[in-house]
């Protein structure tokens, strides 16, 4: 084995470990709590919905999205983009608790401060020992959003964009590797999949040159069928998803910061360096919130 490969392999060794310090600490969570969630919160395009996935696998939870319930059970709703009451979302989310009642981690919710109210109070009374905030320098954060690819078959992902920004005035070295597609598509046999070729955006940042994009999509020869989301073409919708994030998202961020749940995490790296990092910061924050349910400091989370 080649050292990388080597290293590669610690990394995960020490993540598992760390993981099932995490789990132990959440045992002890959930015997005061019927259901209990670690809560993800980031803007979109932060990279939520893969670092929940992982958190997951590794903590042998559930990994529970938001969306997918609403485009199950709500489907009118989630497709043309209507707003469900805080009180009916809410609902939808518990009675997906209820019947798996284990713990989860959860991904596209709360949203709103009333839905995170609403989430650890009667009737629904979820333990949210730990909100990890995600976050990503806003350049960086612009450039994943533009270089998000996802197969219009199989719904797997990648990213073209090859981010490297500086430190500079206290902000931190940001490296963030442009992602590869997966190779075989995992709905190859579907023949009903669209076979349009992928239109690649020209634009990456900071200053690639033009056709970057489809120069490295070509190397991997994929048989995903990929393409840019309209919503992710355009920077200045990008922007303004952003500003709807942080308008809706400090007030939830302020009220898990009051209950001493707010875990903010720096993404600076990619995925190989950032989930070992991670998964500590989670199991730290859930072994204080352990601390806190023993103590009997208090009686809700
Ligand atoms: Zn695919």
């Amino acid at each position: 084995m080649v050292l990388w490969q080597h290293t590669a392999a610690r990394a995960q060794r020490e993540a598992r470990s760390v993981a099932e310090a995490a789990r132990k600490h959440l045992c002890a969570i959930e015997h005061t709590h019927k259901h209990v969630a670690v809560v993800f919160l980031g803007a979109p395009g932060v990279g939520k919905g893969t670092y929940a996935s992982l958190a997951a696998r590794l903590l042998g939870l559930r990994h529970v999205v938001m969306g997918d319930i609403l485009r199950r059970h709500a489907p009118e709703a989630a497709s043309t983009g209507e707003l469900l009451a805080d009180e009916d979302v809410t609902r939808l989310l518990h009675a997906d608790l209820e019947r798996e009642a284990r713990s989860v981690v959860l991904d596209g919710f709360p949203r709103t401060l009333r839905q995170a109210k609403l989430l650890n109070t009667p009737p629904f009374d979820v333990a949210v020992p730990v909100a990890v905030l995600l976050t990503l320098d806003e350049t960086a954060l612009v450039a994943k959003c533009l270089g998000r690819r996802v197969c219009q078959a199989c719904g797997e992902s990648c990213n073209v964009a090859d981010v490297r920004l500086d430190d500079s005035a206290g902000m931190p070295r940001v490296e963030l590797p442009a992602l590869a597609p997966p190779q075989r598509c995992s709905a190859s046999d579907d023949t009903s999949a669209s076979t349009t070729p992928a239109t690649p955006h020209a634009r990456l940042y900071p200053d690639a040159e033009a056709g970057s994009a489809a120069s490295f999509l070509q190397r991997f020869d994929t048989t995903c069928d990929l393409h840019a989301r309209a919503d992710d073409t355009d920077e200045a919708v990008i922007r303004r998803r952003l500003a709807i994030f942080e308008a809706q998202g400090q007030p939830v961020q302020e009220y898990y910061g009051e209950q001493g749940a707010l875990t903010q995490f720096d993404i600076t790296h990619g995925i190989p360096e950032t989930t070992l990092p991670l998964m500590s910061t989670i199991s730290e924050a859930l072994g204080a919130a352990s601390q806190r349910v023993l103590a009997g400091a208090t009686s809700r989370l």
